[in-house]
């Protein structure tokens, strides 16, 4: 990684990363491989360095949302199968080819315009399905007839694989997941009987396959929980495997003065000091992905909670402090310090949202550290 001046940093716990896929391995049956979800370069925690802890602790394949992000792993080396989620348009669908990328698709339109310029090497494609998500997929039946029809014609392209995705695996209530399966289950009858040759099936996220891991077909598609973090209050709650998050965030303090009872702090001098206090600046603010909603949550020093006063800044942040420290002593905004832990899942809650959106919006100008040095 490149040198950073900033002591402000994101550590990656790439051993949680292997110890979460090895949880999954042993839930799984043996048959079912793994696919390491790394789109959003790897949900913030960067693509690269995942994907090959991933394939390096018993993932099989990995797979992103965009070509862009494929990319990104074929020119870091990786040479293992990649699966796009997302639509790529026909004219660009050569890009996959000539790298080896693995296609989804979902629309007939989309084969013939792909089949009109055919690549010497076939393209290699899975179709997605619709069973419930409504978000994109195959949905009727007439549509997978006419879209295997399509598709025999088309003869640079290679059918792979199928898979759905759910939208309520994570939730208590299993009507809808269940009906999800069955609709996935009548539409692979009605495909076995039109399509002979073998293609795989994936249907499970984290929760599917952690929660039902003997539905699972010959994959799964593990993103949330390889990160260490569980899907949904509900999955955490009933804990189907064990889990340890790879993400903690930290800064040190740059600043730190006695302030007199009656001085406000920040813009808009909304926090104003109840007696003399203690106040201290770290170098981490909204353009950070540290979100003007933060301000008033707690972060760790010296192994204590300390809170956030008054409005978080672009670039610096301030904070309440006990008792005097020394500059460069570390902040923990995200992690743990001796008992103390300020979870991804206290910052979602503190602002109404999920876990998964909290690393992905962490920016690119914190930088990334795996050196195991950083641990925390
Ligand atoms: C993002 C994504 C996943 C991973 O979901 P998690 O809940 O993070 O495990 C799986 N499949 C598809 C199609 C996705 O877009």
């Amino acid at each position: 990684m490149a040198h950073f001046y900033r002591p402000t940093w994101a550590h990656i716990d790439l051993d949680a990363i292997g110890y979460n896929i090895n949880q999954i391995r042993k839930t799984i049956p043996k048959h079912t491989s793994i696919m390491a979800v790394v789109k959003a370069n790897g949900y913030g925690h960067g693509a690269v360095q995942v994907a090959k802890k991933a394939l390096e602790s018993g993932a099989n394949k990995l797979a992103v949302a965009l070509l862009e992000e494929a990319l990104v792993l074929r020119d870091s080396g990786i040479t293992a199968p990649i699966l796009v989620f997302g639509r790529v348009a026909p004219a660009d669908v050569h890009i996959a080819t000539q790298n080896n990328i693995t296609l989804t698709f979902f629309q007939k339109e989309w084969l013939e315009a792909v089949a009109l310029h055919p690549s010497e090497t076939p393209l290699e494609v899975h179709m997605k399905w619709d069973t419930g998500m409504g978000r994109v997929g195959v949905r009727t039946e007439e549509e997978l007839t006419a879209i295997l029809e399509a598709l025999q014609k088309a003869k640079n392209i290679k059918l792979k694989g199928i898979y759905t995705h759910f939208a309520t695996a994570d939730e208590a209530a299993c009507d809808h997941f269940n009906e999800q399966n069955s609709r996935f289950q009548q539409l692979k009858a009605l495909f076995e009987k039109k399509w002979s040759s073998p293609v795989v099936y994936h249907t499970g996220n984290s929760a599917a396959s952690s929660r039902y891991p003997e539905k699972m077909y010959d994959g799964i598609r593990f993103g949330i929980a390889m990160y260490g973090l569980y899907p949904s209050q509900t999955t955490k709650v009933e804990h189907p495997i064990d889990l340890k998050p790879a993400f903690s965030l930290h800064s040190r303090l740059i600043h730190v003065k006695k302030v007199e009872k009656g001085a406000t702090i920040s813009y808009g001098a909304t926090y104003e000091a109840k007696t003399d206090e203690w106040i201290g600046t770290i170098p981490i603010g909204y353009a950070d992905g540290w979100l003007r909603k933060l301000q008033g949550i707690d972060v760790l020093v010296n192994g204590k909670r300390m809170p956030i006063v008054g409005r978080i800044c672009m670039d610096q942040t301030m904070i309440r402090l006990d008792q005097h420290y020394p500059i460069d002593t570390k902040v923990t905004l995200i992690g743990r310090q001796g008992r103390e832990e300020i979870s991804m899942d206290d910052v979602a809650t503190w602002l109404d949202t999920i876990n998964y959106e909290i690393p992905c919006i962490i920016s690119d100008r914190v930088p990334r550290v795996y050196d195991s040095e950083y641990k925390s």
